[in-house]
C-alpha cells in the first residue's frame, strides 16, 4: 500500500526529539532547556483546509507555524506516482459551486491550468445494464422524470411513478430530513435505488436513506416548497445546467498542485514542520502550548485542521469534549494499463449495490482529463474505488496482488471489456476519508462549532466540520483565518496587497 494510513497516534517516534524546530532551538517540555518558541498562530495538520488558513495569514504578516503528521502535506489532495505518470493519490477535480476553490487556485497563480472533464458524462452501473446517468439531475434525483436518458434508466413504469411527484399534492411538500425516504415517497423506489443509492454511495459512501438532505443537497427542501415538486426543486436547484451529475473540474497536472502550490506560499513566510504528530495541548497563560512527542511550540491562536478522530483527541487533552461521527474508510485501486479499446467514453461508473460488482465507482482518469490522455499517451489509467457506507473495504483484507487483481476482475465487469493485465498498480487507503451527511452530522457540526466559539483563541477547520469536499472545505478556512484576524488579534496594519483581498472579504 502506498500511502500512509491514519497518522493518528502515529508516528511521534525516534528521532523527531532530536530534529531543529522552526526556530533553530532544540525545546523540550522540561523547564531546563530554552522555552519553546513562542508564534502567533499554530495551524495542527496541513491539509488543503490547514495550508489555506495558513497562508491567508501567513500573507498577511501573522508569524505562523504549521504542523504536519505525514512527511508531506496535502493530506486527502496526495500525488504518487506510476508508471512515470504522476497521478492524484485521493481528490481529483473539485465541485464548483461557490466559485472558492477556482478562485484560489486563480490566486496561486493556476488559473490558466483550470480544465473542465472531457464531455462524456458518467455512467451508472445496473445490476442488468449500464446506462448513461441522465443530465438534468441532483444526486441523481431527476428534474424532468420523462426525459428520454431517465426513461432509460427507469423504464417507462418507473418514469411513470416519478412523475406523479409533479401532481402530489403541495400540501404534502413539507420538509424532510433524511434523503432516501422523501425521494421514495415523492418519485418511488426505482429513482431510489436506480439512481439516488449508486450516486450517494460512490459519492458520500453513505447510505441514501441516511443521508442529510440539508447537508448534501443545501437549500433544495425550499425549492421543493416553493416549486411544488420535488422534481421542480431540483429544476429551480440546478438552474438550466445541463451537465450530468454536479459540475466538477481539475488542474492540468491533478488536484495535487493546489497544495503543492500552497505550500510554496506558505513557505515564502512562515514555517511548515513535517512529521510532526501533535498529541497533546493545553492552555496557557498567552494561549496554547502544543506538544509533538517532545518538541514543544506555544502560540496566542491555535487551529485544529486535522480530520475529526484526531482532533477530537487533541481537544480532549486540553479539557474540550466534542464528539465525532464515525467517518468511512476509503481505498483506491489505480491501474494503469495499455490504452483500453471498446471501453465506454464516458469518465466513469457508479455502481449499483446490487449489480454483483464489490467497487463502489470507477474512474476513467484518461477518458475524464485531456491533459492525463496526453500524458499517459498510448495507455489508460483507472481509479477503482470501495469502501460503502458502513462497511470496510472489500479490499481491506487483501494483500496488495489480489486488491490489484480483484480492481482489474471489477472494472472488467463495470466497463464490459476484458482488462488486461496492468503495466503498473497500486493500491491507497484512505482512513477518516469521509465524514459523515447522515442525519445528525450537522447537528454534531453545530454542537463542536459552539464548543469552539466560547474559545476565543481557538479555531477548528476541515472536512468533518465543514462537510466533505474541497468546496466546502476552501471557503470554511478562510473564514476561519479572517475570524482570527478580527476578532482574535484585532485590526492591524496587514502586508498584504489591497488588490490581493482574497474571497472571504468580498
Ligand atoms: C479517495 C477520495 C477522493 C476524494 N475526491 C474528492 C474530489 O475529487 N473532490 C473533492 O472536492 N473532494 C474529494 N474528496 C474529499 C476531499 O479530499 C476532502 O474533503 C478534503 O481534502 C479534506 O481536507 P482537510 O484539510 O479537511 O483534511 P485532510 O486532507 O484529511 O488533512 C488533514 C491533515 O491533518 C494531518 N494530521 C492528522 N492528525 C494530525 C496530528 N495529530 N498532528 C498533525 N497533523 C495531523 C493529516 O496528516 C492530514 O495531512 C475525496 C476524498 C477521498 C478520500
Amino acid at each position: 500500500m502506498s500511502e500512509p494510513t491514519s497518522p493518528q497516534g502515529g508516528d511521534a517516534d525516534a528521532g523527531l526529539g532530536r530534529q531543529p524546530t522552526a526556530t533553530g532551538h532544540e525545546p523540550s517540555a522540561t523547564g531546563d532547556e530554552p522555552e519553546a518558541p513562542q508564534h502567533e498562530v499554530v495551524v495542527v495538520g496541513a491539509g488543503v483546509a490547514g495550508l489555506v488558513i495558513a497562508n491567508d495569514l501567513a500573507r498577511r504578516g501573522y508569524d505562523v507555524l504549521v504542523l504536519e503528521a505525514r512527511d508531506h502535506v496535502g493530506g486527502i489532495v496526495a500525488r504518487h506516482e506510476l508508471a512515470g505518470l504522476a497521478l492524484d493519490a485521493g481528490a481529483e477535480s473539485f465541485a464548483v459551486r461557490g466559485g472558492a476553490v477556482a478562485e484560489l487556485a486563480e490566486q496561486l497563480g493556476l488559473g490558466d491550468d483550470l480544465v473542465d472533464p472531457e464531455p462524456g458524462g458518467a455512467w451508472l452501473r445496473l445490476a442488468d445494464r449500464s446506462v448513461p446517468l441522465p443530465k438534468r439531475t441532483l444526486l441523481g434525483i431527476p428534474s424532468v422524470p420523462l426525459a428520454q436518458d431517465v426513461i432509460a434508466v427507469l423504464g417507462w413504469r418507473g418514469a411513470l411513478r416519478a412523475y406523479l411527484d409533479r401532481l402530489m399534492p403541495v400540501l404534502k411538500v413539507g420538509k424532510d430530513e433524511r434523503l432516501g425516504p422523501l425521494v421514495e415517497r415523492r418519485m418511488g423506489t426505482a429513482v431510489l435505488e436506480r439512481l439516488v443509492a449508486p450516486i450517494s454511495g460512490g459519492v458520500y459512501s453513505s447510505n441514501a436513506r441516511d443521508l442529510d438532505v440539508a447537508v448534501v443537497a443545501p437549500g433544495l427542501n425550499e425549492a421543493m416548497t416553493r416549486a411544488g415538486s420535488l422534481s421542480g426543486g431540483v429544476a429551480l436547484r440546478i438552474g438550466d445546467g445541463a451537465r450530468p451529475g454536479s459540475a466538477v473540474r481539475g488542474i492540468r497536472g491533478g488536484m495535487h498542485r493546489l497544495p503543492e502550490a500552497l505550500r510554496a506560499e506558505v513557505e515564502r513566510r512562515a514555517t511548515i514542520v513535517t512529521d510532526a504528530t501533535v498529541d497533546h495541548l493545553e492552555r496557557t497563560d498567552v494561549g496554547w502550548s502544543v506538544q509533538a512527542g517532545e518538541r514543544r511550540w506555544t502560540t496566542s491562536a491555535l487551529v485544529v485542521a486535522t480530520p475529526g478522530a484526531p482532533a477530537a483527541t487533541l481537544l480532549a487533552s486540553a479539557g474540550i469534549d466534542v464528539e465525532t461521527a464515525p467517518a468511512t474508510t476509503v481505498e483506491l485501486v489505480t491501474l494503469v494499463l495499455p490504452h483500453l479499446d471498446g471501453a465506454p467514453a464516458r469518465s466513469g461508473a457508479l455502481v449499483a449495490e446490487d449489480a454483483g460488482i464489490a467497487a463502489k465507482a470507477l474512474t476513467h482518469a484518461t477518458a475524464k482529463w485531456g491533459w492525463l490522455a496526453d500524458a499517459a499517451a498510448d495507455r489508460s489509467v483507472l481509479r477503482v474505488s470501495y469502501g460503502r457506507a458502513g462497511e470496510a473495504p472489500a479490499t481491506a483484507e487483501l494483500a496488495d496482488a489480489d486488491a490489484i487483481a480483484l480492481a482489474r476482475r471489477d472494472a472488467s465487469a463495470i466497463l464490459g471489456i476484458a482488462v488486461p493485465e496492468p503495466i503498473a498498480a497500486d493500491r491507497v487507503r484512505w482512513e477518516q476519508a469521509q465524514p459523515s451527511s447522515s442525519v445528525g452530522a450537522r447537528a454534531l457540526q453545530r454542537r463542536v462549532r459552539d464548543a469552539v466559539a466560547g474559545e476565543p483563541t481557538l479555531e477548528v477547520v476541515g472536512a468533518w466540520i465543514a462537510g466533505t469536499g474541497l468546496a466546502q472545505v476552501v471557503p470554511d478556512a478562510r473564514e476561519a483565518a479572517l475570524r482570527i484576524r478580527r476578532e482574535r488579534f484585532g485590526p492591524r496594519d496587514e502586508t498584504a496587497d489591497a488588490a490581493d483581498e482574497d474571497a472571504a472579504e468580498a
